[in-house]
């Protein structure tokens, strides 16, 4: 009998040892799976999982998110971080509606031109959800495939298509087996072979590891800076989002004003809100949640 390869290794410990997470029950849909990985993209899974239930049970399809305002969108996402994602996610969804009579779409160029889905979302969907052989390449995945397979202690700091390439190499030529094996090299990478501190002894793929097999010590990854938050753009950006997020109408500038002393860093805080479409002027002197009014911009038409 042949050994079992690697992508076999891997999903047999992932059918025993993955996490409980909702968007992985089976039937669904790839709705959810397109708004889970959306949030997850920034966001630790911990701070998601409320915030995932929230949007689904408000928005259970495509169509109800494009029918809200992008406002309400913003409203919902909260303090989830990076909240241009709430705003492309509702033009997702007005495009899945446009484009595909509200279905979220299986062919992976159709998912790709939808906007804010890049390579990474799209081969997400199209393999989770619909159970199609892609390679699916997080950073997760590319510390898996670069440790055990190349057998350099870590990957560099952005995906290359030599990446996809190498991962696809891995993955077995059924479909659905493929899809299995995909969700199962981003676990591994999520709970074991972590940047920081990889648990090697307990890994399912520690006999065919090619970093183990170089005798060298369990990799330390990358020494990351943590990121500075207080005194920063984004943190004014989120005192500034705040206000509007509970005004029920137009905030006057003065009101924003009081947020933060700096004259500089809160007007270009605010025209950066505004430069990513998340906040309107309303006349001269008074702001708004994007669409939160009754002249809302245009549906979004394009890609
Ligand atoms: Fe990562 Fe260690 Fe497993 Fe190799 S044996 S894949 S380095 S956790």
């Amino acid at each position: 009998m042949s050994e079992p390869t690697f992508a076999t290794l891997v999903s047999r410990w992932y059918e025993q040892n993955a996490r409980d997470l909702p968007w992985r029950v089976p039937g669904v849909g790839a709705w959810a799976i397109l708004v889970s990985e959306v949030m997850l993209q920034q966001t630790p899974v911990v701070r998601v999982l409320p915030a995932f239930h929230a949007w689904l049970t408000r928005w259970p399809t495509p169509a109800a998110l494009a029918a809200d305002t992008p406002a309400e969108a913003i409203r919902m996402w909260g303090r989830l971080g990076y909240p241009r994602r709430a705003v492309r996610l509702r033009d997702c969804a007005v495009a899945i509606v446009q484009r595909h009579g509200g279905a979220v779409p299986d062919r992976l160029d159709q998912l790709l031109a939808l906007p804010g889905v890049g390579t990474y979302t799209a081969r997400a969907v199209a393999a989770f959800a619909y159970g199609q052989r892609h390679p699916v390449v997080d950073t997760n995945v590319r510390r898996v495939v670069c440790r055990a397979i190349a057998g350099e202690p870590d990957a560099g700091p952005a995906t290359r298509p030599a990446d996809l390439v190498a991962t696809e190499e891995l993955l077995p030529s059924d479909p659905a087996a493929a899809a299995l094996a995909s969700a199962a090299f981003m676990e591994l990478g999520a709970v074991v072979c972590t940047a920081r501190s990889p648990r090697c002894p307990g890994c399912p793929v520690k006999s065919v590891c090619a970093w183990r097999a170089s005798g060298q010590a369990a990799p330390a990854g990358p020494t990351r800076r943590p990121q500075r938050y207080a005194g920063t753009d984004r943190q004014v950006r989120g005192l500034l989002l705040a206000v509007l997020r509970e005004a029920t109408g137009p905030v006057p500038r003065q009101r924003l004003d009081q947020v933060w002393t700096d004259d500089v860093q809160r007007s270009r805080a605010l025209a950066g809100l505004v430069t990513d479409g998340l906040v309107e002027p309303v006349g001269g002197a008074e702001f708004r949640l994007a669409g939160d009014g009754p002249t809302a911009p245009a549906l979004p038409t394009g890609g």
